[in-house]
């Protein structure tokens, strides 16, 4: 069996990170390559699959639009070719996702925002409504706020974080190369790309050079870099070329384009083991017969109706473990209300959630998303 085929044909949810140099040719952002790479994205939307996009391109427009050919130097000029470029990018963008009838969203994020419980619980809700409500969100980092010192180096490590975020099933990370080659293909003519890497092991590190291209800021290194943390997460990632005008589609009908790297056997299976496995709880919520059913049998999330006590002092995006009344564990999640108000709730079905409150933001205490379970059954 083909194995491009087999990934390909499972994906339900792709991540496309596009870097700057992909987006941008001599008269700045290169609208033709937008509206190629949109009319595949489109197309793998009506074959029924989620497209969240990770772009670069924003400092390289902006600059572009100020006229400015030597690099920039300080930060705040970088900062501020971000804030002109980044809406440019974004008119783009939903020009061209807007003439198939698709909306797009634009999310700005810095490091301390994935950090951060709460924030972080706000965005991954926030991307599964978007996703839901069939717009397409279009992350970058939110360049005007960022400092050296909470950057995240480049936009393949933010895509990395997000692939994890949202659980995708395949991270497409389009540059201005063909994929990850043998040997720098700059210094030597038998440079072929890799087809396939299965473990990335030191030598695939060593001819990974963290050589950027003159106006993106990661290089084939970081790219490796965030592959090892993407496929750690179980989650194929491939380097291809975002300048072939039918990458996309050539990629989804299983052509040996650009580099996959296959997704680790054994692991990490992303946020439920992180919850699981390495989150402290910060309480306990007390299930009756039914949520613990519902939870254990049913791969349901939890709501108010089945708690029948809280301990501890937990809040917003904390994780909480799940006990029934005999204080065996049921499952361990991070929870949409914290320990005040979930015991205000206790009982009462979700439609009352606004009268006791006085707000709802959620329907459910604990989203299955966000659950680790004891015993697995999903
Ligand atoms: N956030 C930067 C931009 O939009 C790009 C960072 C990167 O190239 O990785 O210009």
């Amino acid at each position: 069996m083909n194995t491009r085929k087999e990934i390909f044909g499972k994906v339900k949810k792709v991540l496309i990170k596009i870097g700057s140099a992909v987006l941008t040719g001599e008269n700045g952002l290169d609208l033709n390559i937008i509206e190629h790479l949109v009319d595949q994205m489109v197309d793998l939307k009506k074959r029924g699959c989620h497209v969240v996009i990770v772009t670069s391109g924003a400092i390289a427009s902006g600059k572009h639009r100020m006229g400015i050919t030597a690099p920039l130097k300080s930060m705040p000029q970088k900062q501020a070719a971000a804030a002109i470029g980044q809406s440019r990018l974004m008119r783009v963008y939903s020009n061209a996702f807007g003439k198939h009838g698709i909306y797009v969203a634009q999310i700005l994020l810095t490091m301390s925002d994935l950090t951060d419980r709460r924030r972080f619980l706000n965005i991954r809700n926030t991307l599964f409504t978007l996703l839901d409500w069939g717009v397409v969100p279009i992350i970058n980092e939110n360049d005007t706020v960022a400092t050296d010192e909470i950057k995240f180096g480049d936009n393949d490590q933010l895509a990395a974080m997000i692939a994890n975020i949202i659980e995708a099933h395949l991270l497409i990370n389009l540059t201005s190369t063909e994929g990850l080659y043998d040997r720098n293909p700059a210094r030597s003519k038998k440079a072929r790309v890799i087809p396939l890497v299965r473990h990335i092991s030191d030598d695939i590190e060593a001819v990974a050079t963290s050589e950027a291209t003159d106006v993106g800021t990661g290089g084939m290194r970081s790219k490796v870099l965030a592959a090892k943390k993407v496929v750690a997460f179980g989650i194929p990632y491939i380097i291809a070329s975002g300048k072939d005008p039918c990458i996309l589609k050539d990629l989804f009908a299983g052509k040996e384009k650009g580099t996959l790297f296959l997704p680790m056997a054994e692991h990490l299976t992303s946020r439920k083991h992180w919850i699981a496995y390495t989150l402290r709880s910060r309480g306990k919520i007390i299930l009756d017969e039914g949520a613990k059913k519902a939870l254990i049998e049913q791969g349901k999330s939890l709501l108010p109706s089945g708690i029948v006590g809280v301990e501890g002092d937990f809040g917003v995006g904390d994780p909480v473990l799940c006990v029934d009344t005999e204080g065996n564990i049921l499952a361990k999640g991070i929870v949409n209300y914290g320990a005040a108000e979930c015991r205000k709730i206790m009982g009462l079905k979700s439609s009352k959630i606004a009268q006791v409150l006085g707000y709802k933001d959620y329907d459910e205490v604990i989203h299955r998303d966000n659950m680790a379970v004891a015993k697995k059954t999903s």
